[in-house]
């Protein structure tokens, strides 16, 4: 099941998919911020990195954040995770405002950091060890075995990292982050350092955990692709201090595979982001609203 997506204005005239009401769900979001604003106090004085940004998750839903580098991608997800707390604005977790670090995330980044003293599943344990939880060794150990066979990494189970390839250990990572049944799971460009057969392999597999998991996931990247072809929702940031400058629906169902994404509807898609990126870069400024 696709969740349903939520949009950001009301009357937006920029959904694609026509009245942004018509696609609401009853249900309250899993997450959501409400007017995020912060700044980084430094030396020089503050520095603004978001500005008035709201943005609903739904339960199970992927939602994907694209945006100008150094724009305050990486800075969201430490606000989502509990890391930082907004100047102004609230995060919340199943309506309740976000005030500390939250264990119940699951993250996982461009390089993997795997312990390389530990075997595969050993580091796929980590955040079971961690995290408070009723689990038995046995059950601990089957859910890392179960994860690591659907990224296709049986038997490699009592590997050592530096004996596995770059993709191998970001599928490690991937279940790392997932063992544990995250509220919420952040990907902060996974895929970006992987050549681009491996990473469109691993873009099949996350859909397929994600189907399996129904995990609600933020994945921050610069791929446009990738965003189609992984997420429900797709928000592009604008140029810092970032705002939501754009929102789109992924026109792509439940069984999706990535020779979809050459056909009409998502190639109109991907034509629409490129463009509001380069806005977003500042690279088209008239006659174009950045709203
Ligand atoms: P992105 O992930 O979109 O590239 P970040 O969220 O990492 O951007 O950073 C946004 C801006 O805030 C950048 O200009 C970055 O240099 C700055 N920044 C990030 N973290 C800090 C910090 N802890 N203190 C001061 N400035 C920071
Ligand atoms: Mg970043």
């Amino acid at each position: 099941m696709v969740p349903t997506v939520h949009f950001f204005g009301e009357g937006d005239e920029s959904c694609p998919l026509g009245s942004p009401g018509a696609l609401m769900s009853d249900q309250q979001p899993q997450i959501e911020l409400v007017g995020v604003t912060h700044a980084y106090k430094t030396a020089g004085g503050p520095l603004p990195v978001l500005d008035d940004l709201s943005l609903d998750m739904d339960a199970g839903s992927f939602t994907a954040v694209v945006g100008p580098s150094g724009c305050g991608k990486s800075t969201l997800t430490r606000l989502i995770a509990g890391l930082l707390i907004p100047d102004h604005g609230e995060v919340r977790l199943h309506g309740e405002r976000v005030t500390s670090p939250r264990s119940t995330v699951g993250m996982a980044f461009q390089n993997p950091v795997l312990l390389e003293w530990r075997s595969i599943i050993e580091n796929v344990l980590l955040p079971l060890e961690i995290v408070p939880n009723s689990l038995s060794r046995t059950e601990r150990e089957d859910r890392a075995r179960e994860l690591l066979s659907m990224v296709g990494l049986e038997g490699f189970e009592d590997k050592k990292p530096s004996e596995l390839s770059g993709g191998m250990r970001q599928r490690a990572s991937l279940c790392r982050a997932m063992v544990h049944r995250p509220e919420v799971l952040i990907l902060d460009e996974p895929f970006g350092a992987l050549d681009a057969f491996t990473r469109e392999d691993l873009w099949q597999i996350m859909h397929k955990l994600r189907m399996k998991e129904n995990t609600t996931t933020l994945l921050i990247t610069h791929d446009l692709r990738e965003c189609v072809f992984l997420a429900d929702q797709i928000v592009v940031l604008s140029g810092r201090p970032a705002t939501a400058q754009h929102k789109a629906a992924s026109p792509l169902g439940d069984d999706r595979v990535v020779e979809d994404l050459y056909t009409p509807e998502p190639t109109a898609l991907l034509a629409e982001l490129r463009h509001q990126i380069q806005i977003a870069q500042g690279r088209e400024m008239d006659g174009e609203a950045v709203h």
